[in-house]
């Protein structure tokens, strides 16, 4: 377990035995054009400069890192939030869209595709692609645009197309085949932007060092509030694991912080509703990555389930399965209601409403004791606008 870092642990496009790219041949091409030249890429001084000028003025970085005293009262410890539910449209998930439309940019690319699930991921990609003044297409489960109608109006508004998939179980995995279906027919002037550190190589290690400003911001505040540049735990809620990934990034070699994933248990693991892949998930391939995955004895993937349409995901990315495996991180699989119990206890103690995604994370201190010398770093991927339907439904107030 010595010395690991993201380098030594990132090899040959696997995370030790996952990741990989695990596609058909017709995506070969695609795939390898991005291989070939996203590091040159994201290296060059031009990217670099309109990158961290856009997550500057555009996206508002860098985040708070929010010291959270009724809450470090309440738990006799010192808990710092990474205040990711400050960023333009409310979570990390555009720091990873804005990275990603600048490589298409360089790549040449004129048409942008993406798949989305609770339509998070698509606001974010319809977002950058109006800024950048490119065509926008997103595919979305048919079920999934009945159930999130606010994101599909965004998105609509933003001016992306929105395809209803229609095949299948008419959710998430069958609007990824049509995303991949169209890739697949217009590999010349296409881009497919993917959402999470998942999907073939090299997508999981690009996400990754998209998001990593998010540790590579904490650095520097926890070393002016707390005189040193790393904490001793840092907490982070995993769906495809790229709020995670960004939060750990800078810490992954550092032995002396202590790594938390919070994964969806839904209603318990036994449950057979449930997202804890890291738990019950076992070795295949999803989205062009060899990971954990949900599925059966045939093979054939589980439906996941948590009330946290983020979380609500079959797979993880396959550098946390690697972290999870080799005992690098700490496994918490979080519960509905615990979920919901944490939820409304930050919006009483601190007036922060939180992403239900983030109170998997935060749903963390009920289950470890840490020490009142500690400092906890809780990484708040997203804020509850878009959940209030369900807190309020959850807690009565309607
Ligand atoms: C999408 C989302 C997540 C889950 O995605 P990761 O790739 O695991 O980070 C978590 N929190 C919020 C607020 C999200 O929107």
């Amino acid at each position: 377990m010595n010395n690991i870092t993201i380098q030594n642990l990132y090899k040959d496009g696997y995370y030790g035995q996952f990741g990989g790219a695990y596609i058909p041949e017709l995506l070969h091409s695609n795939i390898e054009e991005l291989k070939q030249n996203y590091l040159d890429i994201i290296d060059s001084d031009e990217f670099q400069k309109e990158f961290k000028s856009l997550l500057k003025d555009y996206v508002g970085r860098p985040t708070p890192l929010y010291f959270a005293k009724r809450l470090s009262q309440q738990y006799n410890t010192n808990i710092f939030l990474k205040r990711e539910d400050l960023n333009h449209t409310g979570a990390h998930k555009i720091n990873n869209t804005i990275g990603q439309i600048l490589v298409a940019k360089h790549l040449g690319k004129s048409r942008i595709i993406a798949e989305t699930g609770a339509g998070q991921h698509g606001v974010a990609t319809a977002t950058v692609c109006a800024l950048m003044n490119l065509e926008c297409i997103i595919y979305m489960g048919e079920i999934d645009i009945a159930r999130q109608a606010p994101n599909v109006a965004k998105m609509k508004m933003l001016g992306a197309t929105v395809v209803p998939a229609t095949s299948g179980s008419k959710t998430l995995k069958d609007a990824t085949n049509e995303a991949i279906r169209d890739w697949i027919n217009h590999p010349e002037n296409t881009y497919y932007i993917i959402g999470s550190v998942v999907g073939p190589d090299p997508y999981p290690d690009m996400v990754a060092r998209f998001q990593s400003i998010i540790s590579i911001e904490m650095e520097s505040q926890l070393l002016e509030k707390t005189n040193r540049n790393y904490p001793d735990h840092i907490i982070a809620c995993v769906g495809g694991g790229s709020n995670a990934a960004g939060a750990f990034y800078q810490f992954i070699g550092n032995e002396k912080v202590t790594l938390h994933v919070a994964e969806a248990s839904g209603k318990g693991i036994e449950s057979g509703e449930t997202a804890a892949t890291g738990a019950i998930g076992t070795l295949g391939v999803i989205h062009g990555s060899r990971t954990l995955l949900m599925q059966d004895e045939n093979g054939q993937i589980i439906e996941p389930y948590s009330i946290s349409a983020g979380l609500d995901y079959p797979g993880i990315g396959p550098l946390h399965a690697e972290l999870i495996c080799s005992k690098r991180a700490t496994l918490h699989s979080i519960s509905d209601d615990e979920a919901l119990i944490s939820a409304l206890n930050i919006t009483k103690k601190e007036g922060i409403i939180p992403a239900l995604e983030s109170s998997h994370a935060l749903a963390v201190l009920n289950k470890t004791t840490f020490s009142p010398s500690e400092n906890v770093v809780i990484n708040l991927s997203g804020r509850g606008d878009k959940d209030m339907a369900t807190y309020l439904n959850q807690f009565n107030l309607i």
